[in-house]
C-alpha cells in the first residue's frame, strides 16, 4: 500500500471513529438523564505501556467531553466519580473488597456473598451507585434545579435506576 493510500485508510478510519463516538454520545445522553463516569487518569494511564492502546482505543477523553457538552444540550447530568474510588475491586452486591484483583480478572467473584459477574459491568454498578449517592449529597441550589427538573421531566425520579448510564474503564464504554 502507498503511503498515500494508506493515510487515507487511516482518515477513513478515524472518521469512522469519531461518527461512532458521537452516535453513541448522543444516544446515551438523548435517552438518560444522569450519566455517572469514571474520572480517569487517562494521561497517566497512557504512561503505562499495557494500558495504552486500550485506553487510546476507547478514546476516554473524547467521550468525556461529548458527554458533558451533550448532556448541557439535552439537560442531562454527568457526575464524575473520584477515580481513585475502587470500582474494580468492590463486590456491587456486598461491599467487599478484593484487595488481589488484577486487570488479567476478568470476572470478579465475591468471597463474601459469591456473586459471579463481569468485572467491568461489576464496576459500572458501583460507578452508578457511587454517582447516584455523589448526586443525592449535592444541595438544590438555584443552579441545579434546571438539571433535576429535566430529569424529573424525563423519568419521574433522577434517581431512578432505569435513567442512569455508568462507564467503566475497560472493553465497553456502556
Ligand atoms: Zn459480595
Amino acid at each position: 500500500m502507498t503511503s498515500k493510500k494508506l493515510a487515507k485508510a487511516h482518515y477513513r478510519i478515524a472518521c469512522q471513529r469519531q461518527d461512532t463516538l458521537h452516535k453513541l454520545t448522543t444516544h446515551v445522553t438523548r435517552i438518560y438523564a444522569l450519566v455517572g463516569l469514571e474520572d480517569l487518569n487517562t494521561k497517566g494511564m497512557q504512561a503505562l505501556h499495557s494500558l495504552a492502546q486500550a485506553v487510546s482505543d476507547a478514546s476516554f477523553f473524547e467521550v468525556r467531553r461529548q458527554l458533558m457538552y451533550k448532556t448541557e444540550q439535552y439537560g442531562g447530568y454527568v457526575q464524575l466519580v473520584e477515580r481513585w474510588y475502587p470500582s474494580s475491586k468492590t463486590c456491587s452486591s456486598c461491599g467487599w473488597v478484593d484487595e488481589d484483583l488484577t486487570l488479567a480478572d476478568r470476572v470478579f467473584v465475591c468471597e463474601a456473598c459469591g456473586l459471579s459477574i463481569d468485572r467491568d459491568f461489576n464496576a459500572a454498578r458501583n460507578i452508578q451507585a457511587e454517582a447516584l449517592r455523589l448526586v443525592a449529597d449535592v444541595p438544590v441550589v438555584a443552579s441545579s434545579e434546571r438539571k433535576i427538573a429535566c430529569g424529573a421531566e424525563r423519568s419521574g425520579s433522577l434517581c431512578a435506576e432505569s435513567e442512569t448510564v455508568c462507564c467503566e474503564a475497560g472493553t465497553k464504554v456502556l
